[in-house]
């Protein structure tokens, strides 16, 4: 099968459970805790590799144990991993705490990523040049995401989270941009679009030939060719979207690196993503092929 490759982040997230969150300058006991490897990089790599296609996954990780869980799991997914250890900076990690109604609270300490580099981009070069498809996200240093889409000379696929603005001439590397609301938001410098023709509007402000904003249970709008049309989600009974929007993002380009249109592929995307919001946690939700051609 044709080849993904993900230029991106690579996280181990520890979780703790609590009945509230605390407020700041307090302490509250916790009801449990766990640890799981994650990133939107990583996610994205798994997902994809799951479904069934070839990964590479280009990032950067510490020289620690955060950083050897991470490379045992991308072995164990069977991802090519070009990952770089850092003997500086420790592997990035995510702090969340979530209370007993699901709200929670985020911190991410970039570590590694942060020193995500051109030269680890160019050390790359060829796999990248030769992708299929070429899945980026922004929990990396924007320059190294930039060098990666002028590398590239398949389809490159740009999830812009978390929100920033971005510069036009990486927009204008990007082939297909995929989006929430509110990123779109934030790239366009307006408010999150409520209808498609607000949505459509915000998606013509930018540079891409086509974009994908994910709607959560509403699915998927499609901007392509001059075209908008809005792609439902299944209906399921989700328990968690955590790592929907990331296996949505794989699920696409998995798509693409099979020849598919942005509808056809955003018809498969909404399939993968509302697997994904049916179980808990995030790596563990994501779905192999079958469980993805099996949701009636
Ligand atoms: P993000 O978390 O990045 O904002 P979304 O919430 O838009 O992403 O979810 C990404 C995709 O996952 C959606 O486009 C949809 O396909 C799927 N999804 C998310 N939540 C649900 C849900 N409740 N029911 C069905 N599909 C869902």
């Amino acid at each position: 099968m044709a080849a993904i490759v993900v230029v991106g982040s690579l996280n181990l997230d520890t979780t703790a459970r609590v009945g509230r969150l605390p407020r700041a300058g307090e302490t509250v006991l916790g009801t449990g805790h766990s640890t799981d490897t994650g990133g939107k990089g990583a996610n994205q790599a798994v997902a994809a590799a799951r479904l069934g296609r070839r990964v590479s996954m280009i990032g950067r990780v510490g020289n620690d144990d955060a950083g050897r869980r991470i490379r045992s799991v991308l072995e164990q997914e069977h991802i090519d991993a070009q990952v770089a250890v850092d003997d500086v900076a420790p592997t990035g990690m995510a702090f969340i705490t979530v209370d007993d109604v699901g709200e929670n609270m985020i911190v991410v300490s970039p570590g590694a990523n942060a020193a995500v580099s051109i030269a680890d981009v160019e050390r790359a070069a060829d796999l990248i040049a030769n992708a299929t498809v070429l899945l980026l996200q922004l929990e990396i240093p924007t320059e190294a995401v930039h060098h990666a889409a002028m590398l590239c000379r398949g389809t490159v696929i740009l999830n812009p989270a978390p929100a920033a603005e971005l510069p036009t001439g990486l927009l204008e590397a990007v082939d297909i941009l995929v989006p929430n609301r509110t990123e779109l938001a934030v790239l366009t410098d307006t408010e999150p679009g409520d209808s498609a023709d607000e949505i459509t509007r915000q998606l013509d402000l930018l540079p891409v030939a086509s974009g994908i904003v994910t709607l959560g249970a509403d699915g998927a709008l499609v901007r392509s060719g001059g075209e908008t049309i809005t792609v439902p989600a299944p209906r399921v009974d989700a328990v968690d979207a955590t790592a929907a929007g990331d296996a949505f993002c794989a699920g696409f380009a998995d798509a693409i690196a099979a020849g598919a249109t942005p509808v056809e592929a955003a018809r498969w995307a909404v399939r993968v993503g509302a697997v994904t919001a049916t179980r808990r946690g995030a790596q563990a939700s994501l779905p192999n092929r079958t469980e993805v051609e099996t949701l009636t």
